[in-house]
């Protein structure tokens, strides 16, 4: 059994400045914790819970009734909300009433709403009403990595704490297996590093990078077995288009010399480097895959936004 508070990597000062406001009970209602996935949002609102519920002191003992059942994520003092198939419905922001309508068995109550701007309006206004007047010892804390999705009404309630990636350092502690060119492909986020990892493991990256040279030498007019093959399903077509955009990107920093910047695929620095291309080329390719992306999120069909993309990328050089 632990104090949730001391296993949190990077956010010393955040947590320390949050910590006051408990000790000195003047934590606000309602907090939105805004900033990058995969970077510990929710281990930071699961600590303060702790610390809010515990039976012995002002912050977490980590071993009393309270500490050990919000650990087990199995405290009556705290209700999660996360949203089902990107939504979180009405029915759910009801349940949140009757919850803090309990007759309070710890010191405080909490509510963790993971990506409030899931919320569809009927939701939203529903939550409104609750963070309106929210009860004594009640606490609302939502997690979001697209805070400017969130509705206004909400935002205006909320006071907003921001989160910035992980320290390599604290990457690599939270994760001690990763390899090091994985810390500068993950750029602070626990979530990427699994990603990238993955997909260099699945032989998509190398794939990517197939795609990538052949964009330069114009052999991608029309796209070979081995990109159908390799990227034919959902998660290899996400895998490519983040490769391609990582590939992209790492290309210009090569281009423009002389940059702090670092390269997010330092094991492929040398192969870009071999090829010619033109920045003005680079660019195109660069907002075109942004492009895609955008197409991705707004569920186009993936290997049709490919194609055109292949089809953008041939003709801008
Ligand atoms: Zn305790």
């Amino acid at each position: 059994m632990a104090i949730l508070a001391h296993a949190i990597k990077g956010h010393s000062q955040t947590l320390e400045k949050l910590e006051g406001l408990i000790k000195s009970s003047t934590l606000p209602k309602c907090l939105i914790f805004s900033g990058p996935s995969g970077v510990g949002k929710k281990q930071v609102a699961l600590a303060l819970s702790q610390h809010l519920v515990c039976e012995k002191g002002v912050l977490a003992c980590g071993s009393c009734g309270a500490c050990q059942r919000l650990e087990l994520l199995k405290s009556e003092s705290l209700m999660m909300l996360s949203p089902e198939n990107d939504m979180i419905r009405i029915d759910e922001v009801k349940k949140i009433l009757p919850f803090l309508e309990l007759k309070q068995s710890g010191r405080s109550r909490i509510v963790i709403i993971e990506n409030p701007e899931s919320l569809n309006l009927f939701a939203a206004n529903a939550l409104l009403k609750t963070l309106e007047e929210p009860p004594d010892q009640t606490y609302f804390f939502l997690i979001s990595s697209s805070p400017w999705k969130v509705l206004p009404t909400i935002k205006s309630r909320s006071i907003t704490i921001q989160f910035s990636s992980l320290a390599d350092s604290d990457l690599k502690a939270l994760l001690p297996e990763l390899a090091d060119w994985t810390l500068a492909a993950a750029q602070g986020q626990v979530d990427k590093a699994l990603n990238v990892q993955q997909w260099d493991q699945e032989g998509y990256r190398q794939d990517a990078f197939y795609v990538f040279r052949s964009l330069f030498e114009n052999k991608i007019r029309s796209p070979d077995d081995r990109i159908h093959q390799s990227f034919h399903n959902k998660a290899a077509q996400v895998a490519l288009l983040e490769c391609l955009l990582s590939l992209t990107r790492d290309a210009l920093v090569l281009k423009l010399g002389h940059t702090p910047l670092k390269t997010f695929n330092p094991d492929f620095e040398e192969q870009i480097k071999k090829q010619e291309i033109k920045t003005s080329h680079l660019s195109i390719i660069f907002q075109e895959l942004l492009i895609t992306e955008k197409y991705f999120k707004q569920n186009v069909d993936r290997a049709l936004a490919l194609e055109h993309f292949y089809i953008k990328a041939a003709y801008a050089n």
